[in-house]
Formats: C-alpha cells, structure tokens, sequence
C-alpha cells in the first residue's frame, strides 16, 4: 500500500547504545541501560519507581501479581480495550466486570463504574485511549471511597498528562507499551510505574522470579532467595539500549507526532463539520500525546465501506478493537450487560495510518481519499 499503516521509528542512535551495552559485557537485564531508561521516566514525569518489563502485557500480568489478585476479586475495566488489559487479571483467576465507554470517547465513563462495585472488588484498571487522558479525577475519587486499587493501562500514554500531571504517574500502578506501533519502541518491551510505595518491593520480586535479587543487587541483603510468588519479566540490556536510543530524540519524536495529527484534524474537520464523521474528542483536562487518529462513521456499513475504499486508494486503515464482553471466550462469563458505547466504538471506528514522518503528501492523500468517499 502507497501509505502503510505504521512504520517504526528509528532515531539512528539505538545501534549505538546496543554496541555501547555489549561492550558493558552485561546483556541480561537489570545492568546500565535498564537504570538509565528507568531514571529518564521516573525524573521526566514524577513516576515513583519505574520497571522495564518485557511488553505491556507482561507489565499487567506483573501489575496482577503485585496487588495479590485472586480466584473471587473482581476487577473493573472498560469492555473496548486490547485483550492484555483483561487477560492479565483474568489469569490470576479475577471475575471481570466491563463497563461501558463514554459516549463522547472510547474512554471508561467514569459514571458507570459505581453501581458496578461490590465487596469483592479490588481494582479499577482504565485505560487512556489514543493517550487521551480519562477522567482521573472521577475515577481516584470513586477509587478511594472504596479502598480500590487503580491500576493505569497507559500503553499508549508516553508523554501525555491529565492537566498538568504525566499519565502512568497517577494510578497506584500503570504499565507501558513500547511495542513497534507505539510511540517510543523497542520492538517489543514495556514497563510497570510502581505510585505506591508499598507496592514497590513486591513489584522488584515479582519481576525477578519471585526472588530478592534486586535488593541483592543494591547489596541491601546477603543472598538472594526465593521469597515470593513471580516469573521472568526483565527485558535484556540489548532492548533497553535500544529504547534508550529512542528515548533520546522523544522530544523530537512527540513533535512531528503531534503535527501529523493536526495535518488530519485540520484536513478532515469540514468532513466533521457536514456530519459524515466524528474525529476525536479531547477534553479540557487531556493533553494527548498524538499515539494515533481515529474516526468515527455513522454506522459499521458506513465505516466497512470506507476501509474498502481506501484500500483501493492505497491506504491501510485499520479498524479495532473487538469489545471483549462479546469475544469467544468471554461472551458465556458476561453478565449481559448491554455495552452501548463499547459496541459503537467496535462497529464504527477507523485507524489512520500514523507514524513519525508521515509526509504532508500522504497525509492529504489519506484525506483526500476520505473526502471523495463521502462526496
Ligand atoms: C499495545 C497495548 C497493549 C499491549 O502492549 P504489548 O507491549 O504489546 O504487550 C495493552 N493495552 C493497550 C491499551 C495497548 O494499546
């Protein structure tokens, strides 16, 4: 396709500090560019403790481990989200309850969540759709007056902030995604932001094999042991060197991130402005941090079309996501709770093809191709 969907970013300095990181001579995890990309997020954006992890994914199975979730805990989160926001508390034997998005943006309605808390409820997970913040306010307040745990599915959120506070910096915890089609990648890699420093301790066991290896590393202990429950979620020094190289140009990154984003805004505003679509809604509170654009059709015959449309216009759109209270493996166990917002999301919205670079060329012809749909 003239204009593919994504395109990963390299900023030229990754090769560097990969041959820098195999001539430190230490390539498991844990060693000088783990430390280095940790303390880059934990100064930049006020996180407590930061852990690189091997994906978002793990980061939430990790997050799960962490605040000790159990068969009977249930656990609050948005139905229209990636599959590892669920899957990783659905592992540790959590019931699931999905709430609706908001009818304004895919986000969690924060209004939806208390009539769905019971005294099994443990945690509230949101995630940041696009990296547009959710109502944090709302949320940590509902969290609070029922002793919940609030854990940020901040995958999409490097560099974005609820007014002027970082997203990931909020939440008790929050995992990051630094998979090829986000902002800042490694391929694949990711991180959990410890807020809440009881939870640290447990989190640096958890990432280690449920041993104290990290404090053994500080020399806070003599030997390290098995002392609780875990697995392998420590990325390589090879990754972290990569990342690292990205984390370098992330000022350059978020800018041409950010004017490729007003390229569409601007371009596909009188479109808005007729009725034929809905671009997205940021509110007061959200600076994003460009992650991706999407739309919104009228109606999931609508939107098909156009995907077809500009596929024979040589553009790869995309639509996402499956809400999962209707997937294979969770219809049986939903309650039945009809999901209004999370099933217009599914039907109705579209991916632009988003990376670092993407020419004003392209951007016009991706819009262009929209336009002559519709006109
Ligand atoms: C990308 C993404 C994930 C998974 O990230 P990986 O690093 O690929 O495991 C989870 N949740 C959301 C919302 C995502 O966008």
């Amino acid at each position: 396709m003239r204009v593919p969907f994504n395109k990963p970013h390299f900023t030229g300095r990754e090769a560097f500090h990969i041959s820098e990181a195999a001539h430190i001579g230490q390539l498991a995890g844990n060693g000088h560019y783990t430390h280095l990309c940790q303390d880059f997020f934990e100064e930049r954006y006020g996180f407590r403790k930061a852990l690189l992890t091997t994906s978002c994914t793990d980061a939430l199975e990790l997050a799960a481990l962490v605040l000790d979730i159990k068969p009977g805990d249930e656990v609050i989160m948005p139905a229209y989200t990636f599959v590892s926001t669920a899957n990783a508390f659905a592992l540790r034997g959590a019931k699931i309850v999905f709430a609706d998005s908001n009818p304004l943006n895919p986000n969690l309605d924060a209004g939806s969540i208390e009539p769905l808390i019971t005294k099994n409820t443990r945690a509230l997970v949101v995630v940041h759709y696009g990296g547009i913040a959710c109502d944090m306010k709302a949320v940590m307040e509902i969290a609070a007056r029922h002793q919940l745990y609030v854990v940020e599915d901040a995958a999409q959120c490097v560099d974005a902030f609820y007014n002027d506070v970082a997203l990931g910096s909020i939440g008790h915890l929050a995992a990051f995604s630094f998979h090829e089609t986000k902002n800042i990648t490694s391929g694949e890699g990711g991180m959990l932001v410890i807020n809440d420093a009881l939870l640290i301790e447990r989190a640096e066991i958890a990432r280690e094999k449920g041993t104290n290896r990290s404090a053994f590393a500080r020399g806070d202990v003599q030997k390290y042991e098995w002392v609780g429950l875990g697995s392998s979620f420590l990325p390589n020094e090879l990754t972290a060197a990569f990342l690292y190289g990205q984390l370098e140009h992330l000022d350059i990154i978020q800018e041409n991130r950010l004017e490729v984003w007003r390229k569409y805004q601007r371009q596909l505003a009188p479109l808005e402005e007729k009725g034929y679509i809905s671009l997205p809604y940021v509110p007061e509170y959200a600076s994003h941090n460009a992650h991706l654009f999407y739309l919104l059709t009228g109606s999931q015959q609508v939107r098909d079309g156009l995907l077809t449309h500009l596929a024979g216009n040589g553009v790869h759109a995309v639509f996402h996501y499956l809400a999962l209270h209707r997937s294979p493996y969770f219809i049986e166990k939903h309650d039945g709770r009809k999901l209004p917002n999370a099933d217009r999301y599914e039907e109705t919205l579209i991916r632009l093809p988003f990376y670092f670079g993407l020419t004003d060329e392209d951007a016009a012809l991706v819009c262009e191709a929209i336009t002559s749909f519709f006109e």
